[in-house]
């Protein structure tokens, strides 16, 4: 156990070690940080309980452990650790914890050159930022800061470090890490633009093909392409298994998805039927309504070509906006009953994704660009056959091959307001998806083929990790 200083207090943290082992027979330990402990005060004890609990002073209490803590832990257990990456700024307390760590360092040799030892922390630590949303970057006042860390840092350091105001941990991770990166590259360009004077690289982000594919997919690809759970890339052979095959293991998954709605719902969807699928956080940005903006709109085209729509997601527990949101789905689905089956599958997690991504037909992603950082359950989706529908932010403006891969809505920038983007996607709808599902079956598995070709044999985890592993850890 390691102690960290919190509100003059020492409160002491203990490691789990869990160790996970890759279907390669790879370990690697993932160290959880606990202070549920008889050694700290009933108070201090429920730091690591909840994620989104309490304030601001719980919040920092938490990055206190995280930033101060795990370097310590690390120190204590002999880790040698080459490069730290910060994920967010959650954890940029580590930083300071290093400008203690070097300059007890520098004093003991007889040096004193600050340039220095903020030139070997920026070498030895990498930052990605994750969203362009406000609320995803964290601050505090210095009021808040001082009455948690006392005396752990000069202020007025810090003050230039991470911002005059208030302790934005962005700005810290920022101004003492060396490699800096957003998720994909036009959130690249966008962080850019939010942050003046960094360089802002992109890795897009990727998923696990081998957690992600349904079984009947993961049985298709072990057949016909062998090595794809670990070298995504020959995922490009599926262009060789012939369109039925393709078919058949999509239609396993849509069926599994219909089972688990009937289950958990009592409602009973079409198989025959083309079905949209929209599950993810629910937020405002990601507009989880533009579907239903025109009801009376929707419902002409689903009297010509009939479609389904599966929903799921919850929202951030301070997020009413969210909450809201989902509140009112639920009466616009009790609307709409009569004439488009609509069902939202309470209790979203990993699990009730997965069947989604792959159960579905297409998936629709509606983000008010430039918000979406990348987004990845459309890379799920396409890993499972279904074609993505999605607005040109994130991830969707480097996979999108508009009628090969899937469709975009709308343009590439321009007008990105809410009433353009419902009326372009009532289009392409109308006019160029669900036709082609009724009319142009071929052409339909072709794209599902291309999707699987040209999606996840990019966008997975292997070929994101190997971005990190040689352009931020090994710089
Ligand atoms: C993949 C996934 C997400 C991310 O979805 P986006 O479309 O990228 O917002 C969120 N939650 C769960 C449970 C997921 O599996």
């Amino acid at each position: 156990m390691v102690a960290v200083r919190i509100g003059g207090r020492p409160v002491w943290v203990r490691p789990w070690l869990y160790v996970h082992t890759s279907s390669t027979g790879h370990k690697i330990p993932v160290i959880l940080l606990d202070t549920d402990h008889d050694a700290n005060q009933a108070e201090d004890r429920g730091i690591t309980n909840t994620l989104y609990g309490g304030g601001n002073e719980y919040r920092l209490r938490q990055e206190v452990v995280l930033g101060i803590g795990g370097v310590r832990i690390l120190r204590a257990l002999e880790f040698q650790v080459r490069t730290f990456h910060l994920n967010e700024g959650h954890a940029a307390l580590l930083t300071l914890e290093l400008l203690h760590e070097r300059r007890a360092a520098e004093k003991a040799l007889g040096a004193n050159d600050p340039a220095h030892v903020y030139a070997e922390i920026r070498n030895s630590c990498a930052f990605t930022t994750h969203t362009p949303v406000e609320a995803g970057h964290d601050r505090f006042s210095y009021e808040t800061v001082h009455g948690e860390l006392g005396d752990f840092t000069d202020y007025e350091e810090l003050r230039r470090l991470a911002g005059n105001d208030r302790l934005n941990m962005t700005q810290l991770a920022l101004n003492l890490c060396g490699y800096v990166n957003g998720v994909a590259l036009r959130h690249a360009e966008t962080s850019e633009k939010m942050f003046p004077g960094y360089r802002v690289r992109a890795v897009t982000n990727g998923v696990h093909v081998e957690t992600w594919a349904h079984a009947a997919f993961a049985k298709l690809y072990g057949e016909a392409i062998p090595h794809w759970q670990h070298e995504p890339i020959v995922l490009m052979r599926i262009l060789h298994v012939p369109d039925e095959a393709v078919w058949n293991a999509h239609q396993t998954a849509k069926r599994d998805l219909f089972t688990e709605i009937r289950a958990r719902t009592g409602v009973e969807l079409d198989p025959a039927v083309p079905t949209l699928g929209f599950a993810r956080r629910m937020t405002g940005y990601k507009r989880p309504t533009l579907l239903f903006s025109d009801l009376e709109r929707l419902q002409a085209i689903a009297g010509k070509t009939p479609f389904q729509v599966v929903l799921a997601g919850k929202a951030h527990p301070h997020d009413t906006d969210g909450k809201n949101k989902i509140r009112w789905i639920h009466d616009t689905i009790r609307r709409l009953d009569k004439n488009i089956r609509c069902v939202f599958l309470p209790g979203y997690d990993m699990e009730i994704a997965k069947s989604i991504v792959s159960g579905c037909d297409v998936w629709l992603n509606t983000p008010q660009p430039p918000l979406e950082a990348s987004g990845t359950s459309g890379m799920k989706a396409a890993l499972n056959g279904a074609l993505n529908l999605s607005t040109l932010d994130g991830w969707w403006v480097e996979a999108c091959i508009e009628g090969v891969t899937g469709w975009a809505i709308g343009g590439d920038g321009g007008d990105v307001s809410d009433a353009t983007h419902a009326g372009a996607l009532y289009d392409k709808l109308e006019h160029v998806v669900l036709p082609l599902y009724y009319n142009q079956p071929d052409k339909w598995r072709w794209m599902m083929k291309q999707a699987i070709a040209v999606v996840p044999s990019y966008f997975n985890s292997q070929r994101m990790m190997r971005r990190y592993a040689s352009e931020a850890y090994l710089r």
